[in-house]
């Protein structure tokens, strides 16, 4: 079975095409630059890279180039060979818990939900219209960012704030990254071959959220209302004193919405160090010994090793701890630097061990007694994965 993954995003659309036979990956690409100057497409396949400029007015013309280039590269015989097409939908509020096929009534409800993903709901309906509109009889799947943490509990999902405001407006922790948190806590069940066990996720990439999963259900995750909160992060604060708003808008002449994006795209790394939202640049020069670079890395260990705390405790102790996403696959600092602030929990990482990047490892000693370990996520794959089952389950 062939399927499309699909990450659409206002001006990108990013794919893979996964022969579901054996989950591997038979093409993967990006379009970008779609209704901008410049625009154009990458596509690797076959250990080979074929790239153009071409102009992208909208996302149904990078899905009609998409779809002529697989058959023109031979990459696929004819359209008929697609069974299905994935895609990674944001924000799904509380109304989907789980993947779902795509009809009317969830577009609807990506465009109703558009004020809690103001970006991203309407670029993935976009990305949705331009397959029905090249491909109108293929099966179409919605795979939800915040599908995985309708799990939590209300003690979770509230803030303390009035109740009126969950009630009248759906103000509460939605989470994000649930895609990948389910891949890992799916991939971890795998590597223990057992489905019961307490599991703490911490994806970090430029942006970046922990999840706290019993028994393979999430029951408490880092990120909010939105992907502002939560631990620092490449370019967003993660959480901070609300009150840090309006001062700001007072010193600096800001509304509301300028200080939000100043926390959204200039603060984490970026804004501690003064130099980088890379964790690599940071990282650099933090060894040569810049204090903001070394204030900026120490803060990201501290935020992380907070909510491992935290998720600690919630879970009653911790069976694994996984990192995932760029930092905690590639990072060998960090995940040191972390796990020695997690010696009081019984944490122990072998350093031999941990000098990997981005594969599968397990790397905390034999006495350690939290086993910890690297594994690279996959949402694409995901996201293909949940496509199949609905097929199957039609
Ligand atoms: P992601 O958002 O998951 O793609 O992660 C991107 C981030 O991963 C980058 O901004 C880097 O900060 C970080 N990253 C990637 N490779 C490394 C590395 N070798 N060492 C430290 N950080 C890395």
């Amino acid at each position: 079975m062939k399927i499309i993954s699909i990450n659409a995003g206002s001006s990108s659309l990013k794919f893979s095409l996964f022969n579901m036979d054996d989950e591997s990956v038979i093409a993967s690409g990006l379009f970008e630059r779609i209704g901008i100057e410049g625009s154009g497409y990458t596509i690797k396949y076959n250990g080979e890279k074929v790239e153009q400029e071409v102009e992208l007015v909208t996302h149904a013309d990078a899905v009609r180039i998409l779809l002529e280039k697989l058959i023109d590269l031979n990459i696929i015989g004819s359209l008929e060979e697609i069974d299905g097409v994935g895609h990674r939908l944001v924000h799904g509020k509380d109304k989907y818990s789980s993947s779902v096929v795509i009809t009317d009534e969830v577009i609807a409800d990506l465009e109703n939900f558009k004020d809690f993903a103001p970006l991203h709901n309407p670029a993935n309906i976009l990305g949705i219209q331009a397959f029905r509109e090249v491909l109108p009889d293929v099966l179409m799947v919605g795979v939800f960012d915040t599908a995985f943490h309708q799990t939590m509990e209300a003690t979770s999902y509230l803030y303390p704030v009035p109740y009126s405001w969950y009630k009248d407006h759906g103000v509460r922790k939605y989470g994000f990254h649930g895609t990948s948190h389910r891949y890992i806590a799916s991939t971890t069940a795998k590597l223990l071959n057992k489905e019961n066990f307490r599991l703490i996720s911490c994806h970090i990439g430029n942006g970046g959220s922990i999840s706290a999963v019993l028994d393979g259900k999430c029951i408490d995750t880092s990120m909010g209302l939105t992907p502002l909160a939560g631990i620092m992060m490449g370019t967003r604060s993660g959480d901070v004193d609300p009150s840090i708003i309006t001062y700001v808008m007072e010193k600096e002449g800001k509304n509301a919405s300028e200080v939000i994006d100043d926390l959204n795209k200039r603060s984490g790394l970026l804004g501690l160090s003064e130099y980088s939202h890379d964790m690599r640049d940071v990282l650099a020069r933090a060894d040569e010994g810049d204090e903001n670079c070394i204030l900026a890395r120490d803060k990201y260990v501290r935020s992380i090793v907070n909510y491992i705390g935290q998720y600690y405790l919630l879970l009653g102790g911790v069976d694994v701890i996984v990192f995932t996403a760029g930092v905690g696959e590639n990072s060998i600092p960090i995940r040191q630097l972390v796990c020695e602030k997690l010696l009081p929990l019984g944490v122990k990482i072998d350093l031999d061990k941990n000098n990997i990047r981005g594969e599968i490892t397990k790397i905390s000693t034999a006495e350690s007694k939290v086993e910890v370990y690297v594994i690279p996520t996959d949402e694409e794959l995901m996201i293909a994965r949940d496509t199949v089952s609905l097929i199957e389950n039609r």
